[in-house]
């Protein structure tokens, strides 16, 4: 390492995702290269470093949120997934202060307005400087970033987003009250009449109780509820879900309302395409019983 920098996660060269309490008995480590920045802000330890075989990684209170290698795998799913169920959708993103979802958001044609809240400016600072593939749509000017807790953030608004991404860390810290049902009440009152949510769904292999119950919270708000997931590395055993809800009682979230050529696909989407999507929602047996 060329610099005076450390982090307690980091440790001969390595860093470890051991200080969680979400994946007992497991942790993902990467080759750290560099450590670039490291930060306590108000409400997260902020840390960046570039790993030695997965690009630039950023790091929150010790938790991988992205990484430049597969960051797209998850950016692509939380957002295709819920902006190709609705027929004509303008996009609002809770978190994301990475920025890789709006990028998303910003492929669709129909969006005239994408608006961001994440709770800490601090994520977003050290994602402009250090992550440009996944930030480079904060200067697009239909982009409108709002720093505040997104619960809060949602209360003021009615019947106006045709579709809301929840793109949050996990539950442990600022982002827990964003995996229950108040949070879905706003959610869908904030939404338009056939409103689309995604949020960001944990792991079947290790939370399957508080999926159920995330599941269980939505299906008391929302007429439609579905879970889907992707596979990613460097996410606790290469793998993260998604809920994905809409206030239409007739929606199908399993088949893209709509879709491109696939040659248009091929260079749009790295991960999506219109048969992942309809993958995604196919869970094994273990998941599916019980979610049922
Ligand atoms: N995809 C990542 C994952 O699952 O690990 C999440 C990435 S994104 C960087 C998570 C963002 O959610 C962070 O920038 C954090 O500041 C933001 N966040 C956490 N709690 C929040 C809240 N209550 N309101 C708005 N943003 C929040």
């Amino acid at each position: 390492m060329t610099n005076t920098l450390s982090h307690p996660t980091i440790k001969n060269g390595w860093f470890s995702e051991v200080s969680n309490t979400m994946w007992p008995g497991q942790a993902m480590n990467l080759k750290v290269d560099q450590i670039l920045h490291v930060e306590k802000s108000k409400y997260q330890d902020v840390l960046v470093f570039k790993s030695t075989d997965y690009g630039n990684v950023l790091v929150l209170d010790g938790v991988i949120q992205v990484t430049e290698r597969d960051e797209f795998a998850y950016q692509e799913m939380i957002t295709h997934l819920a902006m190709n169920s609705h027929p004509n959708p303008k996009g609002l993103v809770i978190g994301g202060g990475d920025g890789g979802v709006l990028r998303e958001i910003l492929k669709h044609e129909t969006v005239e307005e994408a608006h961001l809240c994440d709770i800490d400016d601090a994520v977003i600072k050290a994602s402009k400087k250090y992550l440009p593939g996944l930030s480079k749509s904060y200067d697009d000017p239909k982009v409108h970033v709002h720093i505040g807790d997104g619960f809060e953030f949602l209360k003021k608004y009615r019947n106006t987003f045709d579709v809301i991404i929840t793109d949050s860390s996990d539950p442990e810290g600022p982002a827990e009250s964003l995996f229950q049902e108040p949070y879905f009440k706003l959610l869908s009152g904030a939404l338009t009449e056939k409103g689309v949510m995604t949020t960001q769904g944990e792991c079947i292999w290790l939370h399957m109780p508080l999926i159920k119950k995330v599941v269980d919270d939505c299906r008391k708000v929302f007429p439609t509820v579905d879970y889907a997931y992707c596979t990613i590395p460097t996410y606790p055993s290469g793998q993260i879900g998604f809920m994905v809800c809409s206030k239409n009682p007739s929606a199908n979230l399993k088949k893209p309302l709509r879709s491109v050529d696939p040659e248009k696909e091929r260079k749009l989407y790295k991960y999506y395409n219109q048969e992942i999507h309809e993958a995604s929602f196919v869970l094994p047996t273990f998941a599916r019983n019980a979610l049922e």
